[in-house]
């Protein structure tokens, strides 16, 4: 049997792989430039085995000319040039990839900068052309050819004039149509952009003639145009240079240059790993927060480089959500990339980079934390609540972020780490404790912090909606568990002399039988307070929920009416009680206006709403009278 090659209908593959594979049109400048990269490359390594080519440097570049009348885009390089043959083989097979064999032929390894692989890039370029021509003069070789084509109908090539060696490309682009601008490829500022952005890091000069303005001379609204040859990319990737001889300023020009933030970094983070996979990054923690981080529109992510060429300007998968503020770009060689040069979603190697991202992200803000607290601190207050974030909605990182966790502390009165916490505690205290609410000041004044702070234990006060949440998902920390001041039970020794309390509570159980009922529906519990020294009356609560927590779930859009159990604590020291006593023994109705001022004071201390402020009002008026 003989065997049948596969035919394909050419023109449609072509159209297809032209429309479907790129998901934006200006990418074809990048794959042409990528190409005259390769090019140079190529002259380059022929030049280590060929004497009789003399690379000099500055010979060689890429140069990008738009003609708006002719409506043409040039795109021409120095580089190894195509002989007829090579046009044909090269340009006239979809898929055959020139520099792939070449690298092959001449056994380059990885760890070398020559970019095409899929033999497709080229084609990129009737996203927006109506034409294309190729003129090329192979090194070496007297002839020039040019090859021609529409796109649909097929090429031709032809002998032609040229009087250097390399590769000149001409574009004919494309009319606007209604839902697509053309035009914008001829404009000199997007051309600039768009080399910018993919190709700042080609290591070889992009050239383009800029148009330049001048005052004229003794005139001060009069210009002088002019043109002038300018480079437009900045061809050192920095991220490959030894981080010795970069200095401080070079980061923080690469951090504005790239426009990862109008702040000056807080701090930089440059990696360099040779290893089961191997690539460079250079990380920035911001100074200040970007005005949308916590908004919807935030999108986190690194760039993403394959051989110092964009190929992906926000990669999301390379950063955790906790980390979401870090800026920066990542470069690869090992990278799979898909025909398109996209990174394929579900890559291994792009999986190792991002946990290896990970690790030194973390690493760095401990020794931030540990060397330059006032740096860290600052970081802190712009991104500690993304931190305790992470803590809440990812189990598997709080290990990694409990460290970096910083709250306000009583006794220092600044804020402390949990290891510093859990260092100072004295032996007979159980648990970390913390308050929560609004505010410092606003914590400083609960009564249920009496007890606590007498046994002289620190508190972490809460401000933040999610700090409470974050610290549910840690149980302990150092084997230390954490506990709330307004918690039922506060495990102080002191309190448990509280027989005495059972038998108040026993004593007076018909008073607080009457009350619980008169509050029922409101709270679950009356009880005698272990923790109140000087205020009559405080809120705690049992389970799961505290009332901070009510608070903040009682905000939320899609509110589930979830409510905290309240315990009504009275302090049975106080002047308050014995009025308390009096009424419950000869004036009911005394005793339900008392009951309810009790417990409405003991909502505003908590700061929460009084459900009828006109009863509690008038109730006021009632005892003033
Ligand atoms: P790839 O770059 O992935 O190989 P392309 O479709 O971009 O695929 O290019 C196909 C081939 O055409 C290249 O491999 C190269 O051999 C050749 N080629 C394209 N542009 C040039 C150029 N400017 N100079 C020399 N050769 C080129
Ligand atoms: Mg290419």
């Amino acid at each position: 049997m003989t065997k049948k090659q596969f035919k394909a209908e050419s023109k449609r593959l072509l159209e297809m792989m032209i429309n479907s594979i790129y998901t934006q049109k200006e990418i074809f400048l990048r794959e042409l430039i990528s190409n005259a990269s390769d090019a140079i490359d190529k002259m380059y390594y022929k030049a280590l085995t060929d004497d009789s080519i003399d690379f000099n440097q500055s010979d060689y570049y890429i140069k990008v000319k738009a003609d708006k009348d002719s409506r043409t885009l040039t795109i021409v390089d120095t580089g190894i040039g195509m002989t007829k043959d090579e046009l044909e083989t090269n340009l006239g097979t979809i898929a055959k990839s020139g520099s792939l064999a070449f690298k092959k032929e001449n056994e380059i390894k990885d760890g070398h900068d020559i970019i095409g692989q899929f033999g497709v890039g080229f084609y990129s370029a009737f996203m927006v052309a109506d034409a294309v021509t190729v003129t090329s003069r192979a090194v070496g070789s007297e002839e020039a050819y040019k090859w021609e084509s529409d796109g649909a109908e097929g090429y031709t090539i032809e002998q032609a004039e040229k009087a250097t060696f390399g590769t000149e490309i001409v574009i004919t682009v494309k009319e606007n149509t209604e839902d697509e601008n053309y035009d914008e490829y001829l404009e000199e500022y997007r051309l600039k952009a768009i080399i910018k952005k993919y190709s700042d890091f080609i290591r070889y000069p992009i050239k383009m003639d800029v148009i330049q303005k001048n005052l004229k001379e003794g005139s001060d609204n009069e210009w002088d145009e002019f043109t002038e040859e300018q480079t437009i990319n900045s061809m050192v990737p920095i991220w490959r240079k030894n981080k010795n001889e970069l200095t401080e300023e070079d980061y923080e020009n690469f951090y504005q240059e790239k426009h990862y933030g109008f702040d000056k970094p807080l701090k930089h983070i440059h990696i360099s790993v040779d290893g089961a996979v191997r690539y460079n990054a250079i990380l920035y923690i911001p100074e200040s927060i970007p005005f949308d981080y916590y908004s919807k529109e935030f999108e986190k992510g690194l760039e993403l480089y394959s051989n110092g060429v964009l190929i992906m300007d926000k990669c999301s998968d390379l950063l955790p959500d906790h980390f979401s503020f870090v800026k920066g770009m990542v470069d690869s060689e090992d990278l799979s990339l898909n025909i398109s040069r996209e990174i394929l979603q579900h890559d291994r190697q792009l999986k190792l980079i991002a946990k290896n991202i990970k690790s030194k992200i973390k690493s760095q803000l401990v020794s931030l934390l540990k060397e330059e607290r006032d740096k860290y601190e600052k970081f802190y207050k712009s991104f500690g609540r993304q931190l305790k974030y992470g803590v809440y909605t990812d189990f598997s990182s709080k290990d990694d972020l409990q460290d970096l966790l910083m709250f306000y502390s009583s006794k220092e009165k600044k804020m402390v780490t949990l290891a510093e916490y859990v260092s100072r505690m004295p032996e007979d205290q159980k648990y970390i404790y913390y308050a929560a609410g609004e505010s410092q000041e606003r914590i400083e004044k609960l009564p249920q912090l009496e007890l606590v702070t007498d046994k002289g234990y620190e508190v972490l006060y809460f401000t933040e909606d999610v700090d409470e949440f974050a610290i549910r998902m840690i149980p302990s920390y150092k084997e230390k568990e954490f506990k709330s001041v307004s918690s039922g039970d506060l495990g102080i020794e002191s309190e448990d002399h509280s027989d005495s309390a059972k038998t108040d509570e026993n004593e007076h159980k018909e008073l607080f039988d009457s009350m619980k009922q008169l509050l029922s529906g409101k709270v679950k519990d009356v009880r005698v307070s272990k923790r109140l020294k000087t205020h009559p009356v405080c809120l705690s609560t049992d389970g799961e929920v505290s009332i901070e927590m009510e608070k903040i779930l009682q905000s939320m859009p899609d509110n589930q009416n979830i409510k905290a159990d309240k315990i009504l604590e009275i302090n049975l020291n106080h002047d308050v009680f014995q009025s308390l006593k009096h009424a419950f023994e000869s004036d009911q109705e005394k005793l339900r206006l008392y009951t309810n001022l009790l417990y409405n004071q003991a909502l505003l201390i908590e700061g929460l709403p009084i459900q009828d402020p006109v009863e509690f009002t008038n109730d006021v008026c009632k005892i003033m009278v």
